[in-house]
């Protein structure tokens, strides 16, 4: 690759470590940027850099929000006594989207992977229990229903059931391996309407 700028071998190699992206892509990308107007170049840098400092955890619920709280915590309407616990915030946006939940979330970040070496001290579990402590009806588990996913439901409703709080998991409506993030409304609502006591 030098028979590129170093500009350009530089840029191919940082765009190459995102996710699903390969040198081949990051290489069109990269083309693509080069051509692009110089203002649309600063706005998409502008908009990384911003979103990576402004964006934090809501201190409740761990999802991705640039308040302290995030907008479904601090909504007085969700009912805070039952808990749907997703992987992560792109989940919680696909149940959202349905507009049928009342409820709040709790976003792990991660699944327990034995195989990838992630353990139940590296997803957001503690933290999880530790809101428990107040008044908690329900704890849905929403986790997906890949290995990763079932592990972690299967873990997360051990810990939960000697509090004699109603711990449930959500129907195989979901296709097995599938990600929540890309079944359809329908199917998601179906899910959550026929969950199951564990
Ligand atoms: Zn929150």
């Amino acid at each position: 690759m030098e028979y590129y700028s170093s500009y350009i071998n530089k840029l191919i190699e940082q765009l190459s470590h995102l996710p699903g992206i390969g040198t081949k892509s990051a290489q069109r990308l990269a083309f693509h940027i080069m051509n692009m107007p110089k203002d649309q170049v600063a706005q998409l840098t502008a908009s990384i850099t911003g979103a990576r400092e402004k964006v934090r955890y809501c201190r409740q619920c761990f999802t991705l929000t640039d308040t302290e709280l995030c907008p479904i915590c601090s909504n007085p309407r969700r009912d805070a006594s039952t808990i749907m616990v997703v992987e992560n915030t792109r989940d919680l946006a696909a149940y959202e989207k349905t507009g049928k939940y009342e409820g709040v979330y709790h976003v792990l970040h991660g699944a327990i992977s034995p195989m990838l070496g992630i353990g139940p001290d590296d997803i957001r579990l503690k933290e999880l229990m530790q809101r428990l402590q107040q008044d908690v009806k329900e704890v849905i588990i929403a986790t997906n229903s890949s290995l990763e996913g079932e592990t972690t439901a299967m873990y997360i409703s051990r810990l939960v059931k000697p509090t004699g709080i109603r711990v449930s998991r959500i129907a195989s409506g979901v296709p097995v391996g599938g990600d929540l993030e890309y079944i359809d409304e329908v199917t998601l609502l179906r899910a959550l309407e026929g969950r199951v006591e564990l």
